[in-house]
């Protein structure tokens, strides 16, 4: 937008004035895109879960993160940033998908999205299962070409079909591979644990682009090794990230779908995103927090700032992405 570099960019509400417990919820008391005049970071909640094989009730996930980020604060002293200084944070409310038709919801998703990453805007997306990451990659890959996917999750999510079904939490990233979103030399799953269906997974897994490190890598060497392993392998391409909160240990964070028992740490998580500064991040989620098993809203504040953590990342970078800004790469519109 014209003039954009001298326009005031509007905050959280003063919590000197408005307690952080009072006033009506939006992300971390950030202004609803409709009281700006514009942005360069946009938040929307996916309140979708038609896609989830076991425990469902992840489309209460936004809500739910949006109450546990209340306490988030300007400033963030591990990067040294102020996210919502030097971006434009909004949240732009939901993302509204047909519970009942899984093409149809995909379409409504990829089409939202599109058009909140207009003109290298940026989203990040709270879930929702993991279904809505094929959507949103759609969106994202259009303008940047294939991604670099940087994937924390309990689970491969590269698995073919269920009940005879293309389309759910257990195969966005198949599917997405399969699509030509990805960019299969630079992906990678980290902090896969929990048993599989068998070993041809991990060979399936490989092939559809994906390198991986198990979340006893953090165990072995700690969290600088597992970020130089993901630096070298995402490289300087436009990178995505998507988190599945089961990767933070069922003990630390109950409230999702998917349990699975000797996952990270929630600040060994926190700790290897903030190692990524520098890196082409292009968008992000954070799906999978189911509230109804949540307790003490632990799961909903390790989503907060996870979120927090992608918020900051960005405010490393250009406020906004042009296709020349992402280097060493060649963009397919
Ligand atoms: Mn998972
Ligand atoms: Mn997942």
């Amino acid at each position: 937008m014209a003039g954009h570099a001298t326009t005031k960019v509007v905050g959280q509400t003063d919590a000197q004035v408005t307690p952080r417990f009072a006033g009506l919820t939006t992300f971390a008391r950030l202004p609803r895109l409709d009281q700006v005049p514009d942005y360069d970071v946009a938040i929307a909640g996916v309140p979708f879960d038609a896609g989830c094989t076991y425990r469902s009730g992840a489309r209460f996930g936004p809500a739910h993160i949006r109450q546990a980020s209340r306490l988030l604060r300007p400033y963030h002293l591990g990067l040294g940033v102020a996210p919502f200084e030097a971006n434009q944070v909004v949240d732009a409310g939901d993302l509204s998908a047909n519970p009942f038709n899984i093409p149809q919801a995909l379409e409504a998703v990829s089409q939202g999205a599109a058009q909140l990453i207009a003109d290298g805007r940026r989203l990040v997306a709270l879930g929702g299962d993991h279904t809505i990451t094929l959507p949103l990659l759609r969106a994202v890959a259009q303008r940047h070409g294939p991604l670099a996917v940087l994937h924390f999750d309990s689970h491969l999510d590269t698995w073919g079909t269920y009940f005879g079904a293309e389309y759910t939490h257990g195969s966005p990233f198949r599917r997405a591979s399969e699509e030509g979103l990805i960019d299969r030399n630079h992906s990678i799953h980290v902090g896969i644990h929990g048993s599989v269906y068998a070993e041809s997974d991990l060979g399936e897994d490989t092939d559809l682009g994906f390198s991986l490190i198990p979340s006893e890598a953090l165990e072995e060497g700690g969290v600088g090794p597992v970020v130089q392993r993901i630096r070298d392998r995402v490289g300087d391409q436009p990178l995505y990230i998507s988190t599945d909160i089961d990767v933070i240990d069922v003990g630390m964070a109950p409230g999702t779908g998917t349990p699975e028992a000797g996952g990270l740490l929630t600040r060994e998580l926190l700790l290897i995103l903030r190692g990524l500064r520098g890196l082409q991040l292009a968008g992000a989620d954070l799906v999978e927090v189911c509230p109804a098993y949540d307790h003490a809203e632990v799961t909903g504040i390790a989503a907060a700032h996870v979120v927090y953590e992608y918020l900051a990342l960005m405010a490393t970078e250009p406020r906004r992405l042009s296709n020349e800004s992402l280097s060493g790469h060649q963009v397919q519109q």
